[in-house]
């Protein structure tokens, strides 16, 4: 059976960023350490750079999602 709990820790894993060597996970919040690994409109080309924990050389490849919110008014437009 399938929990809340289940369904939110899949959406937690989606969302991980991990070293495919030795699977330290990159906080990408960190902008100073992760400048230029981000890309306009994931575009560009996998950025290669080095993992911070074992070293190896790990690709960064930036997905965008869009989402839009539409309302009756300006103010209920910017609710979700
Ligand atoms: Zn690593």
């Amino acid at each position: 059976m399938t929990s809340v709990e289940d369904i939110l820790a899949a959406i937690r894993k989606r969302g991980e960023v991990r070293c495919p060597h030795c699977r330290h996970e990159f906080n990408m919040s960190e902008g100073e350490l992760y400048i230029g690994r981000t890309s306009y409109h994931g575009e560009e080309e996998p950025v290669p750079t080095d993992c911070p924990k074992c070293e190896a050389e790990v690709y960064f490849k930036e997905h965008v999602t869009r989402t839009w919110t539409v309302g009756r008014t300006p103010t209920e437009a910017e609710e979700l």
